[in-house]
């Protein structure tokens, strides 16, 4: 890329277009059409039989695990699943495919016409606006065109083995393990669109347990697709697909660069070809890898060993029951439930686990409001500032119910609170064990709270002047300043109540 000079002007002239394939192995025990085991990281070549390898005279049978995860993700992404569909076979010779087929689903897979719905920078719907960050994005729908089952295959290894210059090893415990691939419509529009889609995807199929989305492991895998049009224009660009891409960010990079390529191309009077590309993340661009005229025809047709797949209107509806409430709806609820703002409604849903974890703590705190507060504000501070997780945290959930319930009572100060936390996370204890040791003090005699307040009364009288003439919140000046003198020992409910006692005295 040199010649043209790309300006704002130019490529605001341009519309991109966006649509990903997403593959996603699922989390069963055994494999899609045979007993082996699913396990990641066996031994080379362990986890085979004649069934996986596709030996003369073995017969595939479906794992029911396997179709009921696929199911919980279909319907967790809004799609009609199928009552009846049917597995076929894509040929194609590949040297980790020793059948010489991937059974996989064609013109009736699973389920379709879903969807996911993602913030946007460009105005988007405006629907629903479930728990948007900032109430500056609009909301939309990315299509999902469907989401059908298939068999993965195996893994050629090039690097880092005996002769790998001149060799290729081929480790097959990988074939047949369960993919569901994950089609999007064409709706998306811009690479943070893409990399939202995504993030969301993720974060539903996580929550729906149906896979670990690892994708260093290769347990989800994206293929980008992308072309551009002249705003305006009717019809779709050319597209070119890029594979190969292990990151969400590097996907983002990947279009952005995508999308410049292609525009150039066009400015100068060229064509996009279609075609398939390699991304390459240390240069930060794209390669041709085939053409379309080197495309495959995969020759589909109906898996002669296999009956048609019958999802009953029974199956469908424990699947449905089965269902976790999902990310954005819980959000959503815990926005309203513990009165936060989205972007902490974000931090404590980040994982359904920890999210879980939590809410069933927080339910058993006198105030489970105080509990969210304490772990955003206290922990996530701290535990920011050392670079960890929420789930790293020396304080335990128990920690944070017993300081918030401490808090409610009156027999700390929040002041004290910090303290204590400070302890936990110099000593990397635990709360309840640091409260017994240091069990701060606490002032409840009146009167040498009383003699405080004088002093502050005596040495404000402008504040004083103001709560007379019906400043009544100055009063909270006045709470704040005793504390401080006391420090951080006065006992919270008391000094509230002499302090107004003595103003309007
Ligand atoms: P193919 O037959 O090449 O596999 P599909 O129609 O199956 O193409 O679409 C594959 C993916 O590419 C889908 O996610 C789809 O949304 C996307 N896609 C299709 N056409 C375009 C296009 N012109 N520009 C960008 N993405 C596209
Ligand atoms: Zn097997
Ligand atoms: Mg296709």
């Amino acid at each position: 890329m040199a010649a043209t000079a790309l300006t704002p002007d130019v490529l605001a002239k341009y519309e991109p277009v966006i649509g990903l394939e997403v593959h996603v192995q699922l989390l069963t025990a055994s494999k899609i059409f045979c007993g082996c085991s699913n396990r990641f990281g066996s031994e080379p070549n362990t986890n085979i039989c004649p069934v996986c390898l596709g030996l003369p005279g073995s017969l595939p049978v479906l794992n029911a695990k396997a179709v009921e995860f696929a199911v919980l993700a279909s319907l967790a992404l809004n799609c009609e699943v199928r009552e009846r569909s049917i597995f076929a076979r894509k040929n194609y010779f590949y040297p980790d495919l020793p059948k010489g087929y991937q059974i996989s689903q064609y013109d009736k897979p699973l389920a379709e016409h879903g969807w996911i719905e993602v913030p946007t920078a460009d105005g988007g719907t405006k629907t629903g606006a479930p728990s948007d960050r900032s109430s500056s994005l609009g909301w939309k729908k990315i299509g999902i065109t469907r989401v059908h089952m298939e068999e993965d295959a195996g893994k050629s290894l090039h690097d880092g083995l005996p002769d790998s210059a001149t060799r290729t090893y081929l480790d097959l415990n990988r074939c047949g393990t369960p993919l569901i691939e994950i089609v999007s419509e064409p709706d998306i529009r811009t690479p943070d669109e893409a990399f939202e889609y995504l993030t969301r995807l993720k974060e539903i199929l996580l929550y729906t347990a149906v896979s670990d989305c690892n994708m260093e492991e290769g347990s989800l895998r994206c293929d980008a697709n992308v072309s551009v049009r002249l705003k305006g224009a009717e019809r779709f660009g050319t597209k070119a697909e890029v594979k190969n891409v292990n990151s969400f960010r590097f996907i983002r990079a990947a279009l952005e660069y995508e999308i410049k390529r292609q525009i150039e191309v066009i400015e100068e009077g060229g064509r996009v070809v279609q075609e398939t590309r390699l991304w390459n993340a240390n240069e930060g661009r794209t390669y041709p890898m085939r053409s379309k005229e080197q495309a495959h025809d995969y020759r589909y047709f109906p898996e002669p060993d296999l009956p048609p797949l019958i999802v009953t209107p029974e199956f469908l509806e424990a699947a449905r029951a089965r269902l976790p409430e999902l990310p954005e709806a819980r959000r959503k609820r815990m926005i309203a439930e513990y009165e936060l703002n989205p972007k902490d409604a974000h931090t404590l849903t980040a994982s359904r686990e920890f999210a879980d974890r939590f809410e069933a703590a927080a339910k058993t705190a006198k105030n489970p409001r105080r509990v969210a507060n304490i772990l955003l504000s206290e922990l996530g501070g701290r535990l920011h500032a050392l670079g960890l997780e929420l789930d790293q945290s020396p304080v335990s959930m128990a920690g944070v119910v017993m300081a918030a319930d401490l808090l409610d009572d009156n027999k700390i100060s929040s002041k004290q609170l910090k303290g204590l936390f400070d302890i936990c996370f110099e000593r990397g204890e635990d709360f309840p064990a640091v409260y017994e040791r240091e069990k701060p003090q606490q002032i409840t005699d009146s009167s040498a709270i009383e003699a405080m307040i004088d002093e502050v009364i005596a040495a404000n009288p402008k504040q004083v002047e103001q709560y007379r003439a019906g400043k009544k919140t100055v009063a909270g000046f006045f709470v704040g300043q005793v504390m401080k003198a006391s420090k951080g020992q006065a006992n919270p409910a008391l000094l509230n109540q002499l302090v107004t006692k003595k103003l309007d005295g």
